[in-house]
């Protein structure tokens, strides 16, 4: 993925003329910091991970960016990952830079001790380099509101202003209203925008391509769009629940153990349900699958990502659309809300036959649009209402679209193009006033 990242914008850069040493300044990280978190496991052992956090540019502001643990987890993937945060902070227009951060492990095979534990000696080892706004750290794959409630605790014990240092805390920790759903939301908002303008501006058009013939009839006869939905935690359940609220109609989710299929439509809410019904795992992870709802049919992951649906949604890991299964898409939309979800073979493969696929940087960027919001509150110790935090996603995530989707039509090039160069152009600017 990092591959991937840093192409595109050596491209971009190359197409806005900006010389090779701003292009390297662009695509090497200002810092990497890799150190071993050391915890006691609850049978006596030593038990060491890697950890990794990667400021990557902060030109536009403190860099921000999530926490994932997972067992995938390495340096070069964190790089990619803080790389494409600085790309969406600076596309949403927030005076943020980009990083990312991670531990590589299977939480879920931890005990809530265990896993208390690795998180506040994770916020506690990297303190010095995050201090004083340096970098508001957020959650990620496999962190939640309650691991970042132990890291503020953590914080609270060696600093005096940890509610501010990160961001997605619960509610009464001073976290914002609307953070939780905000990702998903702000895809689902992203979607309903792009349907909308093909309707109301009669495109049939994108990145100089013909739009696919089904998509087109079925928009403008306002027909029911479908959704299969690759990942169901925090982003997939908020994205299909909305989704679902907006009147499309979600046949198909999934997570790591395996999908559910039913033509009739499925209730996000009901499967959720289903899915806790079995408890948690380490205090914080619901145990068990999607496949728990006994009314639909059980179909694979392979199987979803193949479905002939009208809408793809991917909210699951990085590269999860790539050269190997590409061609079994039949999906027209395909909403990147993974970070990297869709690899650049496979965006190449969808620009040629016209399938569009709305860009991570500027689908998810919900999230951290929220968490800035959730920032803002905490400087101004006040806090806003759900509708305020929403109404204020909604105008920020609709302005970034719309910027990026007249690049695309002006400049003849695919939504993640613009994207790039829309977040590339604000970073540059911002330098370029400094000299
Ligand atoms: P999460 O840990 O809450 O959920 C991940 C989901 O993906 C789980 O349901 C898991 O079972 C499923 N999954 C894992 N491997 C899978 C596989 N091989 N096939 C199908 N499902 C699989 O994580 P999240 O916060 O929902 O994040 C999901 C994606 O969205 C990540 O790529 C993340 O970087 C991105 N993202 C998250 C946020 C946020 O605010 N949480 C913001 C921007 C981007």
């Amino acid at each position: 993925m990092l591959k991937d990242i840093q192409n595109i914008i050596c491209n971009i850069s190359k197409d806005l003329k900006i010389s090779k040493e701003e292009t390297q300044n662009l695509i090497i990280p200002d810092k990497v910091i890799e150190y071993k978190i050391k915890i006691k496991m609850d049978d006596g052992s030593l038990g060491v991970f890697d950890a990794f956090r990667v400021q990557h540019n902060n030109t536009l502001g403190p860099y921000k960016g999530g926490i994932r643990f997972h067992e995938n987890v390495n340096q070069q993937e964190i790089s990619g990952l803080a790389m494409i945060m600085s790309i969406k902070c600076a596309l949403a227009n927030l005076p943020f830079g980009g990083a990312k951060g991670g531990v590589k492990i299977d939480p879920k095979k931890l005990s809530k001790n265990e896993l208390q534990q690795l998180s506040r000696k994770y916020i506690y080892e990297i303190y010095k380099n995050i201090q004083g706004d340096t970098d508001i750290p957020a959650p990620d794959v496999n962190t939640n509101p309650q691991i970042i409630a132990w890291m503020v605790d953590e914080l609270s014990q060696i600093c005096t202003e940890p509610f501010s240092a990160l961001t997605g805390k619960p509610i009464h920790m001073r976290g914002s209203e609307g953070k939780v759903s905000s990702t998903g939301k702000g895809g689902v908002i992203v979607l309903s925008q792009f349907i909308e303008e093909l309707i109301e501006e009669n495109i049939s058009e994108l990145g100089g391509v013909k739009l696919p013939e089904r998509l087109l009839k079925r928009t403008k006869t306002k027909k029911q769009l479908t959704l299969a939905v690759q990942g169901f935690g925090n982003v997939g359940y908020n994205f299909s629940r909305i989704a679902a609220e907006e009147g499309f109609k979600v046949v198909s989710v999934s997570d790591s153990q395996g999908g559910i299929y039913s033509s009739q439509g499925l209730d996000p809410i009901k499967v959720l349900k289903a899915k806790e019904k079995s408890g948690s795992l380490a205090g914080c992870y619901v145990k068990g699958r999607v496949c728990d709802d006994d009314e639909s049919e059980d179909i694979s992951n392979e199987q979803l990502l193949a479905l002939d649906v009208d809408v793809i949604v991917l909210a699951a890991l990085s590269e999860t659309i790539n050269k190997n299964n590409m061609k079994s898409v039949k999906a027209d939309v395909i909403v990147e809300m993974s970070n990297g979800g869709v690899t650049s073979d496979a965006h190449e493969y969808f620009k040629e036959k016209g399938v569009v696929v709305l860009p991570d940087v500027l689908a998810n960027a919900g999230g951290v649009i929220v968490s800035y919001l959730e920032w803002v509150q905490n400087k101004q110790h006040y806090s806003w209402s759900e509708k305020q935090v929403n109404d204020t996603l909604f105008d920020y995530i609709t302005t970034s679209f719309k910027s990026v989707l007249k690049e695309s039509i002006e400049k003849e090039i695919s939504l993640r193009n613009a994207s790039y160069k829309v977040g590339i152009e604000r970073i540059m600017e911002s330098i370029n006033i400094r000299n």
